[in-house]
């Protein structure tokens, strides 16, 4: 039978006296703020010192495995399971080596289960970073240009429509209204048309007048779902992702005037939610000068969530940066803006999943998911709770200002 033991991870690796004893269990797998060792011995985990640390056994011929999941819909799918640690979007589990989330592929991914061994960091929780003595004017002066009255007024634009599902209507209302808006803040704008399952759909791109090609792509669906009652019902789509696509629009606001320095695009992609059809077409039609243009590429895919935690007490606001290997400088990149302009703890993982960062990731490009952090998991996506009344304007204005301060200070060196 397997043991798991779980201690801070601020304890692991500082030279602690019981670092020499961990070793022998292996690399700890990371998660969150906790180091997990499997078959750690446990006689020498307790005589090396009085830490926190508490232990599990599996059940017998059971796995250890985590899970990335949109929602709780892992949860709502395998009531069952025993749950070691819940962070919303993360869970360690213990599962039988053939359960059907670990052996399974889904055609429209709403989780993900995989083993965890030694070594494994399924994400990291960084808290809240200090902040720097020094902060460029610049960047503060591009910040003042950033409106969190524009953010909300485009948001309640986007959700007064019943559903922007990617092939209706509705859609190209919302794609309509998305142009209009960023052509007035003087980009140029094209609809970029493409075929998906059930129809055609668009995107919406943006850039400079006579700019080269970007340097950096602010993106995020415009589209919405409602998965049980399909694309007839009501699919407001306020945090998925109305909060994203009013942020990219918020953001070409108040990047407009850095423009001659730094050529800065936006895209709103449709047919996210139908499996990433809008970000997989744009990607098939960028030449290889724009590919190889690229210096960094924020997604903004719900960030307004901020759930109560237990009892309705108030949750520190965070971040999720979901990248990978690629896109590691973006991360740090984002962190370093987030101490400097925001209370925003930080948390980082480097297991893209299921949003449009991911088909630039597996292009070699450097993308990062922007996301409310992973214990504000969003319950209500997917369906007709997700309004606009439970959208955290602060939370959103805060990733923003992370986002928009890291833009700037590219633009600024
Ligand atoms: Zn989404």
């Amino acid at each position: 039978m397997t043991s798991v033991t779980f201690m801070p991870l601020s304890l692991v690796g500082q030279g602690a006296p019981s670092d020499q004893r961990l070793a022998s269990a292996g690399a700890p797998i990371i998660f969150g703020r906790e180091a997990v060792f499997m078959d750690a011995p446990r006689a020498g985990l307790h005589a090396a010192a009085r830490l926190p640390q508490q232990e599990r056994t599996l059940a017998p011929d059971h796995v250890l495995a985590a899970v990335v999941q949109k929602g709780r819909l892992f949860e709502r799918a395998y009531p069952e399971v025993t749950v070691l640690r819940n962070r919303g979007r993360y869970l360690l589990v213990e599962l039988s080596p053939n359960h059907p989330a670990l052996v399974e592929r889904h055609a429209e991914p709403c989780y993900a289960a995989f083993p965890v061994e030694p070594g494994t960091e399924v994400f990291r929780d960084l808290g809240r970073i200090a902040r720097p003595a020094q902060r460029s004017p610049a960047v503060a002066s591009v910040l003042e240009r950033l409106s969190v009255v524009a953010f909300r007024a485009t948001l309640e634009e986007l959700v007064a429509q019943r559903t922007r599902f990617s092939t209706s209507e509705a859609y190209r209302q919302a794609a309509e209204l998305s142009r209009r808006r960023l052509e007035d803040l003087g980009y140029q704008v094209a609809l970029q048309e493409f075929a998906m399952a059930g129809g055609r759909s668009c995107n919406v791109l943006a850039t400079p007048k006579e700019a080269p090609f970007p340097a950096v792509i602010i993106m995020g669906h415009l589209d919405s779902i409602n998965h049980a009652e399909g694309p007839e019902a009501a699919a407001p789509g306020a945090d998925d992702n109305g909060s994203g696509a009013a942020g990219v629009i918020a953001m070409a606001d108040a990047l407009a005037p850095i423009g001659d320095r730094l050529s800065v695009g936006f895209a709103l992609f449709g047919g996210e939610e139908q499996g990433l059809f809008g970000s997989r077409h744009m990607l098939s039609a960028l030449p290889a000068e724009a590919v190889s243009a690229v210096r960094a590429m924020i997604n903004m895919d719900m960030i307004g969530t901020l759930n109560p935690g237990p009892d309705g007490t108030t949750v520190a606001p965070a971040v999720l940066l979901e990248g990978a290997d690629v896109s590691r400088h973006v991360i740090e990149g984002l962190a370093a803006q987030a101490a400097a302009w925001t209370d925003l703890t930080v948390q980082t993982s480097f297991k893209p999943y299921a949003s449009d960062h991911v088909p630039f990731i597996e292009a070699g490009m450097p993308a990062v998911l922007t996301i409310e952090g992973a214990d504000q998991t969003n319950d209500s996506i997917h369906g007709p709770g997700d309004t606009i009344d439970r959208i955290d304007d602060g939370l959103a204005y805060q990733i923003l200002r992370m986002n928009t301060a890291y833009v700037a200070s590219l633009a600024d060196t």
